[in-house]
């Protein structure tokens, strides 16, 4: 895994804040759908300064794991600098970005990959039953909308971060607090095709969300402005080819 030209087929990227005791489920739920996938793969968690145990029990999980990969923040950061780290060292041809939380169903791993066609880029869940509460599930809802007009993009569920991306198409990715909520729409706006599936949505059953509606809604509002102005400005992703 250290051989930086080492290709894979599918690197997961988890970023990790105090979720101790979703790791070792999360840990084998991916084990067991990843490799009914007969592909080469990788998970790399990006361990955000964790307070609690999330370290030591990932390296307990590494233990007997070669194709697990632990990154480190030396502080909190967020979720998706989280991201960022992963596709930094990711060495899969194809990224899936998703919570440790286990809300998102590993087992949904094989339908985005056969939603992720030759001509398509990156593909979306989209949380068919959301097994969140009603304020937050009403933000998400009423942010979503804002978001659409405001940047005029149609995501059905930017909240939701479980996706697949062709490592490619994140070459040139700003990196920025809130980047995530936003992949899809600067993907599209770099030239990508996205694409969107359903997927199953379980309730979280250890440790708390690390986002409410303040940290959400608002900001993510704000970040919509942003993303008029990335739009106005935005540079093709796929425009160059070395010429031999
Ligand atoms: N996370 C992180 N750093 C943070 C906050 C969150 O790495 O500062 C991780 C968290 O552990 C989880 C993912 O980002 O794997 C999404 O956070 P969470 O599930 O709390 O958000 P929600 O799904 O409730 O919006
Ligand atoms: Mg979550």
């Amino acid at each position: 895994m250290k051989d930086s030209l080492q290709q894979l087929d599918i690197s997961v990227v988890i970023p990790v804040y105090n979720e101790e005791d979703n790791l070792e489920p999360l840990v084998l739920e991916l084990e067991e759908a990843l490799t009914k996938t007969g592909k080469s793969f990788e998970v790399i968690c990006v361990n955000d300064a964790s307070t609690d145990s999330s370290l030591e029990r990932l390296k307990s999980l590494r233990a007997s794991r070669a194709w697990l990969r632990i990154i480190d923040h030396s502080v909190n950061s967020g979720e998706s600098a989280g991201e960022a780290s992963g596709f930094q060292f990711a060495h899969g041809e194809v990224i899936i970005t998703m919570d440790a939380d286990l809300q998102m169903d590993p087992a949904d791993i094989p339908a985005f990959l056969e939603a992720l066609k030759p001509d398509i880029d990156a593909v979306c869940g989209v949380r068919a039953r959301r097994q969140d509460n009603f304020v937050r599930r009403l933000s998400t809802k009423i942010a979503n909308a804002y978001r659409n007009f405001i940047t005029g993009d149609k995501i059905s569920d930017a909240g939701c971060t479980y996706r697949a991306i062709r490592r490619k198409a994140l070459r040139e990715i700003p990196v920025f607090n809130g980047m995530h909520r936003f992949l899809p729409t600067m993907l599209r706006y770099q030239g990508y095709r996205v694409e969107e599936i359903f997927i199953n949505h379980r309730p979280r059953t250890h440790g708390v969300s690390k986002y409410g509606v303040g940290n959400r809604l608002w900001r993510g509002i704000k970040d919509c402005l942003g993303m008029r102005w990335y739009r106005s400005r935005v540079v093709k992703g796929d425009r160059s080819r070395e010429v031999l």
